[in-house]
């Protein structure tokens, strides 16, 4: 079986290797860097990031722990940037030969999907060569959007592929977005010394699905804390370059209130989403339709061509997330099906971190969306600070959400805000995976002095037995 997938980002090269390991005669075609978005320029970069400035945050805590800093040092974007692409590199170079060490030909190069079962490939040195295939799997994820209102010039104007670029910390920025991305950036740019606005068009950040109300919340008093402007309810009208900064132009979304507000900023980064990478890639010329260009792919991870998968930030599912780990698990299940498997993939269990300060962990839904899907749920919440571990830490802020299913006990979802939480999710998306218990968890040991507790004292609220929350 000859299988052949386009694109070598984290859905891409999992599907090549899980299909080399199944015995597959397997190419992987990958136009830039092996990695894909993930790597180059998305959750590794943008954490590298998080990571120096979760530094520059705890230096102005310093005098609380006992250093007295008689001056705060500033960064060196040029060694950010150099422990940047080393990192990457590394892990590049782990990747080409992960794939070497399973027999995986990797072909550089640009791909379209020809007629009769084959791909046509324009190599690096312009030869065009034909790859024929039994199977293809379509990785080609995704690309910032690019709408006309917003003039990128990767100068003043800036993507986040341009912010994981920058060689200088800007004096100001508006951020168009409060969404994931753009509250990740806020909190990065603002630790790191830059004067951070961001403008949201909704009424809250973090406006997604399985995010509560309250978890918002807590992000924007964090923003006021760390000296971030945020307005809600603002559209961008015009974004104008001038003389080395930009004039933004903001409306009111309510149109009782139709004034313009002018602002300014030295840099203005726009995040409002990601495009499918569907463009010019030939699959609606075998029988594939899009949906506002994304790919419709069955439970299997199959298009409307019985040859042709597709997984990743490019296809399209009811209740699906673009995130890095979503597209690996969508290879391994589009593998299993074309080697005679029906494995389902659901997204009912997906945990996400949103690294904000303080962070966002989360799985499955809110009791809001429980009892819109007509489960009867309820749900306890306890706030970080009355763990000794997050009083060690110095970092209160945040709470856990957890929800449950009325009379049986199951736990339905799980939200955490606080210390750690990017890591502490994985316990909940055990517990929400294995349709666990309250009970299971009140029954199970935490070590003290954790964060890891407040999965604990969460459950032992919702039990109606609280300890200390
Ligand atoms: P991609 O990673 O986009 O890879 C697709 C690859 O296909 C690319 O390398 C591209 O060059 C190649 N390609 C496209 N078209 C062709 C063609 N015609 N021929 C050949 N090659 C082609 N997700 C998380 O889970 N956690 C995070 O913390 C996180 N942080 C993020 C931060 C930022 C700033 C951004 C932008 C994204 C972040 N994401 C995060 C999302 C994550 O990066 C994506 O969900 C993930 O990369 C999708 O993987 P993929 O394999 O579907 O596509």
């Amino acid at each position: 079986m000859k299988v052949v997938i386009i694109g070598g980002g984290p859905g891409g090269y999992t599907a090549a290797v899980r299909s080399a390991q199944n015995g597959f005669e397997t190419t992987l075609i990958e136009k830039a860097n092996l990695g894909g978005t993930c790597l180059n320029w998305g959750c590794i970069p943008s954490k590298i990031f998080r990571r120096s400035a979760d530094f520059a945050d705890d230096l102005k805590k310093s005098a609380r722990l006992g250093f007295a800093l008689e001056h705060l040092p500033t960064i060196s974007m040029d060694v950010l940037q150099a422990r940047k692409e080393n990192i990457l590199s590394s892990q590049r170079k782990g990747i080409a030969s992960l794939l070497a060490h399973h027999n995986v030909t990797v072909l550089s190069g640009d791909a379209v999907i020809g007629k009769e079962n084959s791909v046509v490939v324009t190599v690096e040195d312009g030869s065009v060569v034909t790859v024929p295939y039994d199977k293809l799997i379509v990785a080609t994820g995704s690309t910032p959007v690019n709408i006309p209102a917003f003039p990128f010039d990767s100068e003043n104007v800036l993507s986040s592929n341009d912010v994981l670029g920058l060689q200088d910390v800007p004096e100001s920025a508006i951020i168009v977005g409060g969404g994931v991305v753009g509250c990740e950036f806020a909190f990065i740019l603002s630790a790191l010394g830059t004067k951070v606005t961001v403008v949201e068009a909704l009424d809250r950040v973090l406006s997604l699905p399985g995010i509560e109300k309250a978890s918002s919340k807590v992000i924007e008093i964090s923003m006021k804390k760390h000296g971030i402007r945020l307005l809600t309810k603002k559209l961008v009208r015009s974004v104008t370059p001038k003389d080395g900064t930009c004039v933004v132009d903001v409306a009111s979304t309510d149109t009782e209130q139709d004034q313009v507000t002018t602002l300014e900023a030295q840099k203005v980064i726009v995040v409002v989403g990601r495009a499918p990478a569907t463009k010019e890639l030939g699959i609606e010329e075998v029988g594939v339709e899009l949906s506002r260009g994304f790919i419709p792919v069955s439970e299997t991870m199959q298009t409307a061509n019985p040859d042709i998968y597709a997984i990743g930030d490019v296809a399209w599912a009811p209740g699906k997330a673009m995130l890095a780990h979503v597209a690996s698990t969508e290879a391994g299940i589009a593998v299993e099906a074309i080697a005679g498997g029906n494995r389902a993939m659901s997204y009912r269990a997906v945990p996400s971190g949103i690294f904000t300060a303080p962070e966002v962990g989360n799985v499955g839904m809110t009791e809001e969306e429980a009892k819109q899907q007509g489960i009867a749920a309820t749900s306890a919440k306890v706030l970080f600070r009355t763990l000794g571990k997050v009083q060690v830490l110095g970092e209160l802020d945040g709470h856990a959400i957890v929800t449950v299913e009325e009379g049986s006990g199951n736990i339905l979802g799980v939200q955490l805000v606080g210390a750690h939480a990017t890591d502490l999710i994985a316990e909940a998306g055990i517990l929400v995976e294995k349709k666990m218990t309250l009970h299971d968890v009140c029954d199970t040991i935490h070590a003290h002095p954790t964060v890891s507790e407040i999965m604990l004292e969460v459950c032992l609220k919702a039990a109606g037995t609280p300890l200390h929350g």
